[in-house]
């Protein structure tokens, strides 16, 4: 491809909705071009890399026995209505309306479909196992689409199914999809840690998630030393035991004037009600709070959480313990309508579903029989003192909401632990025997009678991991493409005017090809000058560049790694021979 031909117009200056590397770089350097919010085209340099991750991700499907099929995008509603994901997918999904009145959707993900293809043509044990796969176009309505195609409204998507008639075939496609991911992602060249997933919404049991490890990354995850590692979605908090409360005072309510936070309350606490053994903590307070629940239907519902002062709600964690209703905040026009909520002031005495406002109350896990806590009195500058759990009050149940903190303990004991961020890649999931169960996939066993199927469901971000490479992956200058993504294999630079550079770069240019190298060959004339094309080479981020120009007098070009910046003299003769070694197996034919 000669840069004086290709469809790119790259750009000085980043765009002004880009909030990260990934998608200021893919736009500045002409992967891809915004359609409209969280939809994006993709250009010709951008085809090419996101042919490269789907090669990958096809070659590992298929090395696995899986197999390649594709759905439509464009589905009925039936199937969806039958399992409850019409409505439970709520406002993410887009649904629409055919001229005779018929409802459809644009695919989200394709559970329903794939288990209704194999209930379709498939009936006996022996059938099985199967494992389906496809690469195709998602649609998912985000609430929040974000940082290009790092988290679109229309997006690729790998996902495959599994098929089994007993929970160990089930186990051993899950393997056999986890070894296949550890491959694909060691192949993308990043870093990334595999960790414990919340299986949500989904229902089903064991999951896990691929994540790539990155600093702006949406998603958080905990590891400890003893090798624990989860999606802090999917933390659990250990349970304290019960403590005796037999000798304990009884509940006091104490004035405690201009108190709205917990700061202040801890303050006027040490102030006015000094402890003997030691000075109040936040953790010492159960603070409420009040979060509205929007459900799939579209109703409201208004939940409140009890937890330790010390802590906050993580809206994450608990949107995972909610889901399908999403989670939004309570405002002043909600408050004014319950008018036994005091703001600043709330405590269990109102909260609960037996209570006087009939707010279902959740409460942290280490919120324990016998743990006495000072909380709202539901009085305007008022509190109340050693209330204890389980004597003074209930909850309706426990949640995992609070957020989790670097140096609290792993669930399974092994220390404490660390918090890092990274981007989800791929999703591993058992899915158990939910959706063949809804859709009647059932087959006949050895013994001749009718058993339902257990699936799995494997998710890879396609288009999702071109940004992800990327956020591995650049530098100040630019992309810089690891060897099996690269649009190009080799970015050669005519640098120079002169007669005898354009006919030896027009030379080089030929045989490498010849040589079944792929060449991005910056040819421009005219007054794009040698800095503009090495510019534009450190952006569109070629692993090798080649420089035909001043070296030419004494019958060398420069080979510059784009990576390390190492540049080298390599005699005229011996340049083809060396790119075509430097090369991985599979970029040679
Ligand atoms: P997330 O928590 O990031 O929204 P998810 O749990 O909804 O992801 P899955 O339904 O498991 O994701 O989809 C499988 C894979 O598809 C994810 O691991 C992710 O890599 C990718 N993916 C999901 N949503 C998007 C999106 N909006 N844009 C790009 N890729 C996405
Ligand atoms: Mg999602």
């Amino acid at each position: 491809m000669r840069m004086s031909k290709l469809f790119v117009r790259t750009l000085r200056d980043d765009p002004a909705d880009a909030e990260v590397p990934s998608h200021r770089l893919l736009v500045r350097a002409g992967y891809v071009r915004r359609a409209a919010p969280g939809i994006y085209t993709w250009l010709p340099l951008g085809l090419r890399v996101l042919r490269n991750v789907e090669r990958i991700v096809r070659e590992e499907m298929d090395a696995i026995g899986a197999q390649e099929v594709e759905f439509p995008a464009l589905l009925p509603r039936e199937p969806y209505e039958t399992t409850g994901r019409w409505n439970a997918y709520g406002s993410n999904m887009f649904r629409l309306k055919d001229r005779k009145g018929g409802d459809y959707l644009l695919g989200p993900t394709h559970e329903e479909m794939f288990t209704l293809l194999v209930k379709d043509m498939y009936a006996s044990y022996k059938d099985l196992p199967l494992s389906l796969y496809q690469i195709q176009t998602k649609y998912r309505d985000e609430v929040r689409p974000r940082a290009g195609i790092l988290r679109g409204r229309e997006f690729v998507m790998k996902d495959s199914y599994s098929f089994d008639v007993d929970d160990a075939g089930l186990e051993r496609a899950y393997q056999a999809h986890r070894e296949a991911y550890i491959r694909i992602f060691d192949r993308f060249g990043f870093d990334y840690v595999i960790v414990a997933a919340d299986s949500g919404a989904m229902g089903g049991s064991a999951s896990e998630e691929f994540l790539a490890v990155a600093e702006n990354g949406e998603d958080t995850y905990v590891r400890s030393p003893g090798g624990y590692a989860a999606n802090v979605e999917a933390v659990t908090t250990p349970v304290p035991d019960p403590v005796p409360f037999e000798n304990l005072p009884a509940a006091h309510a104490e004035k405690t004037p201009a108190t709205p936070t917990i700061d202040t309350l801890v303050d006027l606490l040490n102030e006015a009600f000094p402890r003997e053994d030691r000075p109040w903590g936040a953790a010492d307070t159960l603070k409420n709070v009040i979060v509205m629940l929007r459900h799939p239907d579209g109703s409201r519902e208004p939940l409140a959480i009890g937890l330790p002062g010390d802590r906050d709600v993580d809206t994450k964690r608990l949107e995972a313990q909610v889901a399908p209703a999403e989670v939004e905040a309570f405002i002043e026009a909600d408050f004014a309508k319950i008018s036994t909520l005091v703001k600043g002031y709330i405590g269990p005495g109102v909260l609960g579903s037996e209570n006087a406002s009939g707010i279902r109350y959740l409460t942290d896990p280490r919120v324990v029989e016998g743990t006495r806590w000072v909380t709202g009195a539901d009085v305007d500058g008022s509190h109340v003192l050693d209330l204890v759990a389980g004597r003074d009050f209930t909850s309706d149940g426990t949640t995992e909401a609070a957020t989790i903190r670097p140096g609290d303990p792993a669930p399974d004991g092994s220390g404490p632990l660390e918090l890092a961020r990274g981007i989800e890649m791929g999703h591993i999931f058992q899915l158990g025997r939910k959706y063949a169960e809804a859709l009647g996939l059932k087959v006949l066993d050895e013994n001749g009678k009718l058993v339902t199927v257990t699936m799995g469901s494997y998710g890879v971000g396609v288009s999702r991991a071109v940004a992800a490479i990327v956020e591995n992956s650049h530098d100040e200058f630019g992309i810089v493409w690891p060897a099996e993504i690269t649009p190009y294999d080799v970015h050669l630079i005519a640098a120079g005017k002169d007669e005898a550079v354009v006919a030896e770069a027009e030379k080089l240019y030929a045989e490498l090809q010849a040589a079944g190298v792929d060449v991005l060959f910056d040819d421009r004339l005219g007054k794009v000058s040698p800095g503009v094309k090495f510019k534009d080479a450190e952006l569109i981020g070629v692993p090798t560049i080649v420089v035909v120009g001043k070296g030419l007098v004494d019958g060398v070009v420069e080979v510059k790694d784009r990576k390390t910046g190492d540049r080298e003299n390599i005699a005229l003769g011996q340049i083809v021979a060396r790119l075509t070694v430097r090369l991985p197996a599979s970029a040679v034919s």
